[in-house]
């Protein structure tokens, strides 16, 4: 079973500073060399980092603890430790990093966009540091500072132009697979989608458009029930809505008004974005009960694709190009 992964705790550790190094010069013949010891290097930083190769955080469920590098030990001759490395943690763009108290560190909506989130420790002076007119002969040295350690709770928002809204085997992933370069999960039965998938649709304007198949909204989604909830928040930024809806389906018209009831107990304003109806598996209905369903939808926002036979995929792709004009015209 898949696991949930818009929202996960994780500690992250920078790396603790080098200690400093006590020593003191020697060579044949010099019998009192001054002291030598160096400084120790600065623990390795922790950044969080937006990047477009990734979708979910679902990465972060094998380990829950992550550690930059510690700085090395100063030592003689002045030898400076070296620093730790910097642990620079990849997430989609959309995540929000929030600490423990609620606080909000970062909200990363850019692929690049690239948040500090535990600072190193410092490096430990070594012996040579202290070694002044009154004190020629330091024999102590500074221990490295700890790195910060965070535990911090990524939340992802999708951050999608367009959502794929219907009832679970509505056809979403299928179809999302068939215009997109994502791979859903993709079976027969219900929720098989428990994380939104994004696809990236190439558009003629040399732009693209990202596509969130919404996992399978139920009655009362908006009310907490089943999986609805958590899901309901990633459609709240998008540009368009497509509804999908099976053509196998006896009564269309009240599917819809179900899915759009759902939206508007969410929120309102999302009944208000551009939208076309998308009638699936025409594939497995007669010409005229597709006519039949078409007809009974009374609006002239419809289309009637099959992703399994590529039927009038053409067309929908020319739909969608409409959609994100139209919603960048209405923005
Ligand atoms: P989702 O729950 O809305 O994501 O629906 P899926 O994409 O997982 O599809 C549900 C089922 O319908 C799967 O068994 C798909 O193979 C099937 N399906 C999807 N699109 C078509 C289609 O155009 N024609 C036919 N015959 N089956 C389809
Ligand atoms: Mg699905």
């Amino acid at each position: 079973m898949p696991k949930f992964t818009d929202s996960i705790t994780i500690k992250v550790r920078a790396g603790k500073g080098g200690a400093g190094c006590v020593s003191f010069f020697r060579e044949k013949y010099i019998p009192r060399g001054g002291p030598d010891g160096g400084d120790g290097g600065r623990g390795g930083d922790v950044y969080i980092e937006a990047d477009y190769n990734y979708y979910n955080l679902s990465h972060f469920f094998r380990d829950r603890t992550y550690r930059a590098g510690d700085g090395a030990r100063g030592r003689g001759q002045n030898c400076h430790g070296a620093d730790g490395t910097d642990l620079v943690l990849k997430v989609p763009p959309g995540t929000s990093i929030v600490d423990e108290d609620g606080t909000i560190i970062a909200d990363l909506l850019e692929s690049g966009d690239r948040a500090l989130v535990c600072r190193g420790g410092i490096g430990g002076k070594g012996n040579a540091f202290f070694k002044s007119s009154t004190h020629q002969t330091p024999r102590f040295a500074q221990p490295g500072m700890p790195g910060e350690e965070k535990n911090i709770i990524l939340t992802l928002k999708l951050i999608a132009h367009l959502g794929l809204v219907g009832l679970p085997n509505a056809g979403k992933s299928t179809l999302l697979a068939a215009i997109t370069n994502a791979r859903p999960k993709i079976a027969d039965y219900p929720f098989t989608t428990l994380i939104p998938n994004l696809g990236v649709l190439p558009l003629k304007n040399g732009t693209s458009c990202t596509i969130a198949d919404i996992p399978g909204i139920i009655e009362g989604a908006h009310r907490g029930l089943g999986l609805g909830l958590s899901f309901l928040q990633h459609i709240e930024r998008v540009r368009a809505i497509l509804y999908l809806i099976e053509l196998t389906e006896l009564d269309p018209r009240y599917n819809l008004s179900l899915l759009r009831a759902e939206l508007a107990a969410y929120n309102p304003a999302l009944l208000k974005k551009p939208y076309y109806i998308v009638l699936t598996k025409s594939d497995l209905v007669s010409h005229g009960d597709m006519q039949k369903r078409r007809d009974a939808l009374e609006d002239p926002r419809v289309i009637v694709v099959s992703a399994q036979n590529g039927d009038n995929m053409d067309g929908l792709l020319d739909i969608i190009e409409t959609l994100m004009e139209e919603s960048v015209a209405s923005a």
